[in-house]
């Protein structure tokens, strides 16, 4: 990967609620109303502000974003994503997956964000397979990064050593 673009994406391991950044990214449902995983994190570490934020914003696609404020969140903001659910590889689950990472970067530059911190979108519950969704991540960010300088970091944040090394591996390859 070229030095300035590796230099503008990290890898971190831990809780993503923790994190101090413009932005984090959740891996909402359509509902946007909160659920299990990282979604449930966020939205207990948020407060009750953030699901009434959400309520006004009825929901969301699949492969889409919305942004809210972070609440009580050292974030000052909370882009929600909605990735695809696992159905085997045939149902555009690539194209849904790539679709939360852009426009959810295109939300964060829209409103003037510089950094930016995502988790593993779909890899959870929705048993996205961990290789193929990290590649999907790591391109889409740097295509992106590519083309926009106004980000100045994003960080995908893994929850787990497996997650971890397979990011450490798809940006090794990048
Ligand atoms: P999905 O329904 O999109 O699969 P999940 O929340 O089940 O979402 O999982 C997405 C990823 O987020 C998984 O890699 C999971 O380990 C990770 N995760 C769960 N809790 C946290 C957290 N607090 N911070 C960062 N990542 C988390």
């Amino acid at each position: 990967m070229q030095q300035d673009l590796a230099n503008r994406i990290e890898v971190t391991k831990g809780d993503i609620t923790r994190l101090k950044v413009d932005a984090i990214v959740n891996a909402a449902n359509t509902s946007l109303l909160g659920g299990g995983g990282v979604d449930g994190a966020i939205h207990r570490a948020a407060g009750p502000g953030l699901v009434e934020e959400c309520r006004k914003l009825q929901g969301c696609p699949t492969g889409h974003a919305k942004i809210t404020g972070g609440y009580n969140l050292p974030a000052k903001h909370v882009i929600h994503a909605v990735g695809p659910v696992w159905h085997g590889g045939h149902h555009n689950e690539g194209a849904l997956l790539a679709g939360c990472y852009k426009n959810s970067l295109k939300l964060a530059v829209e409103n003037h964000l510089k950094t930016i911190a995502f988790p593993a979108i779909s890899t959870g519950v929705y048993a996205f397979p961990l290789e193929r969704a990290a590649r999907i991540a790591v391109r889409e960010v740097q295509d992106f990064l590519r083309q926009n300088d106004s980000i100045e970091k994003v960080i995908f944040v893994t929850f787990g050593e497996d997650t971890y090394r397979t990011y450490q591996k798809v940006l090794a390859e990048a």
